[in-house]
């Protein structure tokens, strides 16, 4: 294993631990969560929306949650979502969301989750948005899928879902969505989670390598690439392939997330790629600012210098 490896697979380990969730949380804001989250609701976080959208990029809007335990939290998860579509439309911002499938039931009920899913996607295309689907742990690849699947197959198409480099299964499960016709917008990552060798390759280089045989694989079937990571040296690389081949916006855009390398956003929209920034909001932070410090060791210092200063 990498040392970057080690040290993620550290950081996710240790925030795992319940008295570490308890500490931090109620740390909240004063640890720098505020950097990657835009706020704690959509009040708060629609002038960061409204600036994005005014400087020409696009959004991706995720109301935070994961892993719920019961059906009236995931119920609750969705009408959370379904009221921030409405809110997003009504600001005339572009209701383009993001959800974790375990936000709506899928580790309780999968039926669940698919009635909930549905509803939100439905309503997302009601407003002329989208719903993608995040792609969670190794152990939630299949439901997932299935769930992705089952919306296709009711005819909603204002839908995606995201699928990850590290896994070594993921070259099989990209012509399993390329099949489908038309084919599906997908959004490529290199995956956020803790991962053993069984499942996911523990190499930088790898995992990097089959980031660009998955972005290349789907741009040779016609699909419509989702390229989500910072990675500049790709990024570029995959930019000018695009401006190559004479790629335009129905075939690609680059998407970060909020807070990550905003020079970098600025410096891609500026060059004329479309680029979308995905934009955190909710009560439910923990898991995904865990997972923000686990990719890059200085994040830690924001943690440390809250707990000091
Ligand atoms: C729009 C979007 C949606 C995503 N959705 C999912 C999903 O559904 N499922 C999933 O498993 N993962 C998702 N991810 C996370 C992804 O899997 C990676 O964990 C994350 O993007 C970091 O990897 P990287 O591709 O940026 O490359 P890295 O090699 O990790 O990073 C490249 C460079 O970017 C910078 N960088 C990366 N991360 C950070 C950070 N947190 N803070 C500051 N700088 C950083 C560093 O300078 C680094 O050198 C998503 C990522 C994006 C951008």
């Amino acid at each position: 294993m990498t040392l970057d490896g080690a040290y993620r697979r550290t950081v996710l380990a240790v925030a795992g631990a319940p008295l570490v969730r308890g500490f931090v949380t109620r740390a909240g804001w004063r640890l720098g969560v505020g950097r990657f989250v835009a706020g704690e609701s959509m009040e708060q976080a629609l002038p960061a929306l409204q600036r994005i959208e005014a400087s020409g990029k696009g959004i991706v809007i995720d109301v935070l949650g994961e892993f719920v335990g019961d059906e009236a939290a995931a119920r609750q998860s969705a009408a959370r979502i379904r009221q921030a579509m409405q809110e997003a439309a009504e600001h005339g911002l572009e209701p383009y969301f993001s959800a974790k499938p375990t936000q709506l039931g899928l580790g309780i009920d999968r039926d669940l989750a698919l009635e909930l899913a549905t509803d939100l996607a439905a309503t997302a295309a009601g407003h002329q948005g989208h719903l993608c689907l995040d792609m969670e742990s190794s152990g939630y690849v299949d439901a997932t899928l299935e769930l992705f699947e089952r919306l296709w197959e009711a005819g909603h198409r204002r839908i995606s879902t995201v699928l990850q480099s590290y896994l070594h299964r993921t070259p099989e499960d990209l012509e399993r969505v390329l099949a489908r016709s038309p084919v599906p917008d997908l959004r490529i990552v290199k995956g956020a989670y803790n991962e053993g060798a069984a499942v996911a390759h523990q190499d930088k280089a790898r995992v990097e390598r089959a980031y660009r045989e998955l972005v290349y694989r789907a741009f040779e079937v016609g699909g419509h690439v989702n390229v989500a990571t910072h990675d500049e040296r790709i990024l570029d690389e995959i930019g000018a392939y695009a401006r190559g081949a004479g790629f335009g916006p129905e075939r690609y855009e680059f998407q970060l997330l909020y807070g990550v390398r905003p020079g970098l956003q600025d410096r891609l929209a500026g060059d004329g790629h479309r680029l979308r920034v995905y934009v955190p909001f909710g009560e439910d932070w923990y898991g995904y600012f865990s997972r923000r410090l686990a990719e890059r060791p200085a994040n830690l210092a924001f943690v440390v210098r809250g707990l000091t200063g």
